[in-house]
């Protein structure tokens, strides 16, 4: 028996997984690890970092408490930030670049990335 191959005996219900944009949002220096690159910053170094409209939405969010969850560990800080939906946003290091990703279809850094930078960077720098 070599079994049916024809289209209908494949499996239903499959999973596609889709590779998530992953945007730098600085180069800084590959052995300083991410809480130093997060201490490293302030907000006038924000501003050079994302585009001014989406960093202001970015501190509305984060003022107005839409990060609904910030995990801060060795090597990935994740946030859960309530927009249209809930995003899933993630920071981590590759060398000497601070890269991030959020599951929001706008295709750009986006205030989600914003909002959760400058909660870690509070919680960071609060420490
Ligand atoms: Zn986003």
């Amino acid at each position: 028996m070599f079994g049916d191959l024809s289209p209908k005996s494949l499996p239903l219900g499959r999973t596609y997984i889709v590779a998530m944009q992953e945007w730098t949002i600085l180069e800084g220096n590959a052995e300083d690890d991410l809480s130093t690159t997060i201490r490293s910053l302030d907000e006038l170094k924000l501003t050079m970092l994302f585009p001014v409209d989406i960093l202001g939405r970015g501190f509305t969010y984060y003022y107005e408490n839409w990060i609904k969850g910030l995990s801060i560990e060795e090597g990935e800080i994740r946030s859960q930030v309530q927009g249209a939906d809930l995003y899933q946003v993630r920071f981590w290091k590759r060398g000497p670049k601070l890269i991030a990703s959020c599951n929001c279809p706008y295709e750009a850094k986006c205030k989600h990335m914003a909002a959760t930078l400058i909660a870690a960077m509070h919680k960071i720098q609060g420490e």
